[in-house]
């Protein structure tokens, strides 16, 4: 099909950072949104921006168990306790001479400017507080509206709500939220050995592991997914499948038959009902990776991720650069590759024309983190990838050198 991008199909390989940035830059966020509780909104996209609708903290409120007092009442003769304020209570006045027994987040009674922690306190046998150490003004004093004022933004939309943002959300009373509407994704493996776990494995025949990952790192994101299942390596059933993938889904995301091979025949496919972006990236593992889109064009169509078959492939496909485009479609703008140095505690000839992924954990005993290999490397092999605490990043045509730093690229980065 002649979709006028023949510009963006690019000879050879793909560096892996220029692949990100096209993958990010390919997301269309889904349109539409609706109202959830904020228990249903875990993992959600913000629709619209949220502000304070009351300040936080709602009064001033005590920082410390211990005494509500006034500064300039204090004397060698002490203060008696004339006042009892737990969490919970209202407002209420500090009357002259004397102070107040006050819990953390009780409010301050006025006229108090000062809590005193119990710590500090010396009780005389007449009960009388007597401060030992110096205290100023305002001291474990938290103020009204500290936090934020009613109007102050809370959180920008197109956040991905999590934990501390849901938290946040509770903590000004807010209950319900607009939140952008799932991306319908697509999920198809391709090859005539597959089967589903559970079945009978005779000669030959493969368990369908990609779909089971792919499944899991898609559980947290706000997806809703269309499982197409497994394709036969026929290229009028692939056709078929991904005709329905393109009319049901925003995103379609196969694994498999995508390298050149005579029995890959997912490229064939998209270039009859699309077009390829890219194809081929410089990484190992993951090199038959391809963008493409299924329809007239990448904007107007429906975007198309062709990940490796082999399934440690799949799997970094899926993170440094499904992950992005998936995001973006949610209507996120994907967070920066997080990578620092970590010294390796190994050596190992790296491939030639192309970054190597190596699955990692790392080891503190040292005092320093230095990283290990996880086990085997083959991208066949999940072992190590089930172990890794992340990859080692390591350039093109670098030998990995024991004590030497490279780029380390935390998994837990990718989502859970
Ligand atoms: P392909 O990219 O189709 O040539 O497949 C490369 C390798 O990955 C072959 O060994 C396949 O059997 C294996 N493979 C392909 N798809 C899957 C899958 N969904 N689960 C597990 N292994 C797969
Ligand atoms: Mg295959």
């Amino acid at each position: 099909m002649n979709c006028g991008c023949a510009e963006v199909i690019t000879p050879g390989l793909v560096d892996l950072f220029d692949a990100r940035e096209r993958m990010a830059t390919a997301a269309r966020p889904v349109a539409g949104g609706e109202r959830v509780a904020l228990e249903e909104a875990e993992g959600r996209v913000l629709g619209d921006a949220v502000a304070a609708a009351l300040d936080l903290p709602g009064v001033d409120n005590s920082a410390m168990d211990g005494y509500a007092l006034r500064l300039a009442e204090l004397t060698p003769r002490g203060l008696p306790v004339i006042q009892r304020v737990p969490a919970g209570a209202g407002v209420m006045h500090l009357p002259e001479g004397g102070c107040a027994r006050i819990f953390t987040g009780a409010p301050v009674p006025i006229g108090a400017d000062a809590v005193v922690p119990q710590e500090k306190v010396r009780l005389d046998a007449e009960g009388r507080v007597h401060v030992e150490g110096g205290l100023s003004p305002g001291a474990n004093i938290r103020r009204q509206g500290e936090e934020s004022r009613a109007g102050t933004p809370l959180l920008a939309s197109n956040t991905r709500l999590e934990a501390a943002a849901i938290a946040l959300l509770a903590s000004h009373g807010i209950a319900e939220v607009t939140v952008r509407r799932r991306v319908r994704v697509a999920l198809l493996s391709t090859g005539d050995e597959l089967i589903e776990p559970g079945q009978p494995r005779a000669p030959g025949q493969v368990f369908d592991s990609n779909r089971a990952m792919l499944k899991s790192l898609m559980a947290h994101q706000s997806i809703e997914l269309i499982d197409i299942g497994v394709v036969l390596d026929d290229p009028h059933e692939l056709q078929r499948a991904l005709e329905r993938a393109r009319d049901e889904a925003d995103l379609v995301v196969c694994s498999g038959g995508v390298s050149v091979g005579e029995e890959d025949h997912v490229r064939p496919a998209i270039e009859r009902l699309g077009g390829i972006v890219f194809h081929g990236v410089g990484i190992k593992p993951g090199k038959p990776f391809a963008l493409g889109f299924l329809g007239e064009s990448l904007d107007a169509g429906t975007p198309l991720v062709a990940l490796p078959g082999n399934p440690v492939a799949s799997l970094v496909g899926w993170q440094f650069l499904a992950l992005p485009l998936l995001q973006g479609c949610q209507g996120m703008t994907p967070p920066p590759l997080q990578r620092f140095p970590v010294k390796a505690g190994f050596s190992r000839r790296g491939p030639r024309g192309r970054r190597e992924l190596l699955r990692v954990v790392i080891d503190w005993s040292s005092g320093t983190p230095v990283a290990q290999l996880a086990g085997g490397q083959g991208s066949h092999m999940l072992s190590a990838a089930s172990q890794a605490h992340g990859y080692l990043l390591v350039d093109a045509d670098t030998d990995v050198e024991e004590h030497h730093a490279y780029g380390y690229c935390p998994a837990a980065q990718f989502g859970r």
